[in-house]
């Protein structure tokens, strides 16, 4: 794991950990927000070896006699919170409902499960292999938020201001976005992904071009991606974009009776954003989207989402040939 060993200067007080690792999984941003003798954490790591190295590379910019008190996690996935437990003492923020749905998250368990016994031969456990086999799962404490809030709630560090909103339901069901309205900065969580497709586990697509709209009327000059690198304005409404073709494509299909197996496989053949990587998870997105049109509300089963975009992965990889003509259902 070749994990950043220095934080990167955003603003005075302000420094993120970008490990920029695009065609992967689970290498999420962190912003760290120090001032005075305070600090606050915006995501923790994937693993205890990368909450360390972070640790780390903090120890070097904090000030003296800071540490971090207070973590907010955008959202529940793991690669976002599973490093919660190396701040005991911290107060840890996040929305109601990303604590209410943090139940239907692959636990740290169900994780190193999925990478250690499932059958390496086959398209699940060779895509949880390849993709997260190198993460230590085994150990991690889950450390679920101990303040939650709806709407908005604003804190300080220091003398910084820092404003959280909710924006799920869009990339999760409990989505936030970090404003430090003094500096010019928004950390956008999973709303935003640069560098490789998305995979939005909720949605619709909608909720998550309404969510860049929220990030755009803040005109923030500096966006913190939850994957990839830091981009401004140009780079946000570029994905806005991207969301706003991929949301086209896919009703389009549905209107015309498309699977969204067929739609996928379609955008993919037709080079739909091919500069971006992992394909894979054009599966997953499109199968969620397609849910929202059939008015199904449910729960979705994230394990058989992954399974579809695995099983795509898997079968492009190995045969270089079309992935077959049935997927695993989505739920
Ligand atoms: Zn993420």
């Amino acid at each position: 794991m070749n994990l950043p060993t220095a934080l990167a200067p955003i603003a005075d007080g302000i420094h993120a950990w970008i490990p920029d690792v695009s065609g992967s999984w689970g290498y999420a941003n962190c912003l760290l927000i120090a001032s005075d003798t305070q600090a606050a954490l915006v995501d923790t790591p994937y693993d205890g070896q990368m909450t360390r190295t972070l640790l780390a590379a903090a120890a070097a910019v904090l000030p003296a006699g800071a540490r971090v008190e207070t973590i907010v996690n955008t959202h529940a996935n793991g690669d976002h919170c599973f490093g919660n437990s190396h701040f005991p003492d911290a107060q840890i923020i996040s929305t109601q409902a990303s604590l209410d749905h943090l139940c239907t998250e692959p636990d740290p368990g169900q994780m190193h499960h999925l990478t250690h016994n499932t059958p390496a031969d086959e398209p699940l456990g060779w895509y949880m292999r390849r993709h997260f086999g190198h993460y230590q799962y085994h150990g991690i404490q889950l450390a679920p938020p101990t303040l939650t809030f709806t709407g908005h709630h604003q804190f300080t560090v220091g003398a910084t201001r820092v404003e959280l909103t909710e924006v799920g339901p869009a990339h999760t069901m409990g989505d936030l976005i970090v404003h430090l309205p003094d500096h010019g900065v928004v950390c956008a969580g999973d709303i935003v992904f640069i560098g490789d497709h998305p995979a939005h586990w909720q949605g619709p697509l909608s909720g998550v071009i309404a969510a860049c709209d929220t990030i755009l009327r803040l005109e923030p000059q500096t966006v913190i991606p939850g994957h990839g690198p830091i981009v401004g304005i140009a780079g946000l409404l570029g994905y806005r974009q991207y969301l706003h073709d991929l949301e086209g494509a896919i009703h389009d299909g549905y209107t015309r009776g498309h699977s969204a197996q067929e739609t996928a496989e379609q955008l993919v053949r037709a080079g739909f954003y091919a500069h971006l990587g992992l394909e894979e998870r054009l599966m997953i997105t499109t199968a969620m989207e397609h849910r929202h049109l059939d008015g199904d509300n449910s729960a979705p089963d994230l394990v058989a989402l992954a399974n579809r975009a695995a099983t795509w992965a898997f079968h492009r990889h190995h045969a270089h040939v079309p992935a077959p003509a049935s997927l695993p259902a989505a739920s």
